[in-house]
């Protein structure tokens, strides 16, 4: 058998003859036709108001913290069980992380501890959807209404998920998407900003124009663009717009397709979790995945080490996750020692993520799945 990598990119469809018909358009840099397809696929399809496609969600992330206007000092609540992108994009407007631990069913920031960790300084809630699992949003967005805190969803892993009955990215003041090549409609590098709060239309617009009006100069409202704002260039070419686009068009597929790996690996390990062998990712049904990502728990780092030795062998490359953040060295330098998270640090270790991309076969997932008991017993 060929080797399993734990991720693949793919071609769907029309990718090509979209990149092709881009440089036929005679427009490669922003802005031009498949962005603005992708821009209106993604208000179409999940209900947002304003949706601006970004080169990665990390640039949407930095766009975001622009558009809360994050001054030196201002804090931000944030699980510390996540990508560094999430975090980054506020420090580097002077924010301050103020890390929560995580639910130990969905992995997700525990929202009954993000009330004690708000002070006269919070500003942001951040909230991460783990996996493509929502957030417990009725909750965060009450606890931000009563405090008066924007909320920035980071909904990198749950485009095309659901929580009760709004997509993921359009609950908070801003959401962020990504398209990157690990994510499950992608562009190689790729991402986007929803504005759902009217309040950041224009000032989105300006941020992501290098800080100039050119969007209003464009649609014939002023009639010369010129610097306005801070800002900087967070518009993909065409050619990634394009790619995209032909990924999108093709969503409900790719989307099916995932599901039925994610659901395959669920029904063959579930006999190994009832043995006590392992711990299975939870999807409360409030919060519709998008089966982004599929992960168990072992018992301890040195379980899970030795697991993945033992597919390694085979020829699957499974991959664990993130080092919690407050404990990385960045980390470190700006909160020093205070922080204790249990479960974040305990998960943290346990925690291992299986192959899942458009073009694992059902005999992969069947050796993969076969490998784990053998390794089990
Ligand atoms: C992938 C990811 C990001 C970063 O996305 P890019 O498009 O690579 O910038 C941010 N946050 C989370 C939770 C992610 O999984």
């Amino acid at each position: 058998m060929e080797k399993i990598p734990f991720n693949k990119p793919y071609i769907i469809g029309k990718e090509l003859y979209y990149i092709a018909q881009a440089v036929q358009n005679g427009h490669l840099s922003g802005d031009g036709l498949f962005t603005r397809k992708c821009n209106q696929w993604l208000e179409e399809h999940f209900g947002a108001k304003k949706v601006l496609l970004t080169h990665s969600c990390t640039a949407a992330l930095e766009m975001a913290a622009i558009l809360c206007d994050i001054r030196p000092g201002d804090e931000f609540i944030v699980p510390s069980y996540t990508f560094v992108s999430t975090v980054n994009a506020f420090v580097l407007r002077g924010g301050v992380p103020v890390f929560v631990d995580i639910r130990p069913d969905t992995l997700n920031i525990d929202e009954k501890q993000i009330e004690a960790a708000i002070t006269p300084k919070t500003r942001v809630i951040v909230p991460v959807h783990y996996a493509g699992v929502g957030c417990d949003m009725d909750t965060i967005m009450e606890i931000a209404k009563r405090h008066r805190l924007l909320v920035v969803e980071d909904a990198a892993q749950g485009v095309c998920a659901a929580y009760k009955d709004k997509y993921l990215g359009t609950i908070g003041n801003l959401g962020c998407y990504s398209f990157h090549e690990t994510k499950n409609f992608i562009s190689g590098e790729g991402g986007a900003l929803v504005v759902n709060d009217e309040r950041f239309f224009d000032r989105a617009e300006i941020i992501r124009e290098k800080g100039t009006n050119r969007s209003q100069f464009f649609r014939g409202m002023v009639d010369k663009y010129t610097w306005v704002d801070i800002g900087s260039s967070y518009l993909p070419s065409e050619m990634v717009a394009a790619f995209l686009y032909a990924q999108l068009e093709e969503s409900g597929k790719i989307t099916e397709k995932r599901l039925s790996i994610w659901n395959e690996y669920h029904r063959r390990l579930e006999p190994m979790e009832k043995a006590g062998k392992l711990r299975r990712p939870v999807s409360p049904e409030k919060c519709g995945h998008n089966a982004h990502m599929y992960y168990i728990l072992l018992r301890d780092l040195k379980e899970r080490t030795a697991l993945i030795d033992f597919l390694k062998a085979r020829d699957i490359l499974p991959v664990f996750h993130y080092v919690p953040l407050h404990s990385a060295p960045k980390g470190l330098e700006l909160c020093g020692k205070k922080y204790s998270l249990p479960v974040t640090e305990e998960y943290a270790d346990r925690l291992l993520r299986l192959p899942c991309y458009y073009e694992l076969t059902p005999e992969q997932v069947d050796f993969i799945c076969r490998s784990i008991a053998e390794f089990a017993s």
